[in-house]
């Protein structure tokens, strides 16, 4: 018999041989008792680490009030992120949903309410999720070959080539659609420039730009949104991972000069807005403070600086707590199945970039055990 016919999950993830049962901080336990180190976080979800307490209560006081009203009605929590939302953007509306590919389906399906037309332009090598649109806009042919036909009116340009995107965008398109930095794609930041042409050329031809901040967004770069950190505002941006800690949600946010498109019946979610996942959410974003957002700048620049160091790394790039590894002579596969029999967890992002995101609260000293733990693997 086929081996993956025995297993009741369909094949879709390359899940290494560990179960955990329990997570506290950056740390995790499997069910043998055995603890690891998280720079995984879910790849970049567990923001404020496993059981945070400030999530944790407010989750756990929604779960004693109230689970599910739906979207006929207002809950709290839906109205108190939004609101939470819209103060650190500068003014906008939230649309809620359940995850990242979510979020750009509904920033696709926006730009084109919002505009009357279909062009959407995206990078190549970018990732903004596995569902039909989300995937039509996935700069990715592997992903996406034997799925098509996919949701039409996507052009691909090089990340980086002003040139090529400014013949892209014309009186047909809805939205550029950008990664401040790609994160799937191997950790790779956008030039300042190029997201500053992508700004102006939009609003040349009256096209939205529309940052993906799934993997970037919620304090994970070192500011709130990575496009503070450039300086260049979008007109709609989308969250999902670190937003709730590990609770399913996802947003778009569109600032309040671009609101207005969608009416009653053009867009919705059963789930979206759920008020445990949104009581979650708001606890996540009041701990995000301007002190903690300090400490992800300086953890990341000091990790940058010692993971540069280590035998066999060519490059490391992002920034924040967002950071890819670049490795000479060394399968990223080997090294993180390495770190795992040593108890350190990473992943890779690409096809050959280690990729480093632990929860936002992690300590200097368990940032050098995970250092110690790496150097003695790559050495
Ligand atoms: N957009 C970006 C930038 C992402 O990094 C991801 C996931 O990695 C997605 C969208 C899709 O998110 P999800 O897996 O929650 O659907």
């Amino acid at each position: 018999m086929n081996a993956t016919l025995q297993s009741p999950l369909l094949d879709t993830y390359p899940r290494a041989d560990v179960t955990f049962v329990d997570g506290d901080g950056a740390w995790l336990t499997a069910d043998d008792g055995v603890r690891y180190l998280d720079l995984v976080a879910g790849i970049a979800v567990v923001a404020l680490g496993h059981r945070h307490p400030a999530p944790l209560a407010a989750a756990q006081a929604q779960l004693e009030r109230l689970w599910h009203t739906s979207n006929l009605y207002g809950t709290e929590p839906m109205q108190r992120l939004a609101q939470l939302l819209s103060e650190r953007f500068g003014g906008a509306q939230a649309f809620f949903c359940n995850s990242g590919a979510e979020a750009v389906e509904a920033a696709i399906k926006y730009a084109r309410k919002a505009t009357g037309r279909k062009g959407i332009v995206a990078l190549d090598n970018s990732f903004h999720g596995r569902t039909a649109g989300a995937l039509a806009a996935t700069g990715q042919p592997a992903k996406r070959a034997a799925f098509e036909p996919l949701v039409p009116g996507v052009t691909f340009v090089p990340a980086n080539d002003i040139g090529a995107l400014a013949d892209a965008v014309d009186a047909d398109t809805a939205c550029v659609l950008l990664e401040p930095i790609q994160g799937e794609g191997g950790i790779h930041a956008l030039e300042k420039q190029f997201v500053q042409a992508a700004r102006e050329v939009a609003d040349t031809h009256g096209a939205l730009l529309v940052f993906d901040e799934v993997q970037t967004g919620v304090g994970r770069t070192g500011t709130f949104f990575a496009w503070e950190r450039l300086g260049i505002r979008p007109d709609a941006v989308t969250l999902a991972k670190g937003l709730a800690n590990g609770l399913p949600i996802g947003t778009l946010l569109v600032g309040d000069a671009a609101a207005g498109a969608f009416v009653p019946g053009d867009h919705g979610s059963t789930f979206g807005g759920n008020p445990v996942a949104c009581a979650a959410a708001c606890a996540v974003c009041e701990t995000i403070d301007d002190e903690l957002l300090a400490d992800v700048h300086s953890n990341g620049a000091w990790l940058v600086e010692r993971l540069s160091a280590l035998p066999a790394v060519t490059d490391v790039r992002g920034a924040g707590l967002l950071l890819g590894v670049e490795l000479a002579g060394r399968e990223p596969g080997d090294v993180i199945d390495a770190c795992r029999e040593k108890r350190l967890l990473v992943c890779a992002a690409g096809e050959r970039t280690l990729r480093i995101t632990p929860p936002l609260t992690i300590t200097r000293d368990e940032l050098a055990q995970a250092l110690a733990i790496l150097e003695e693997v790559l050495k």
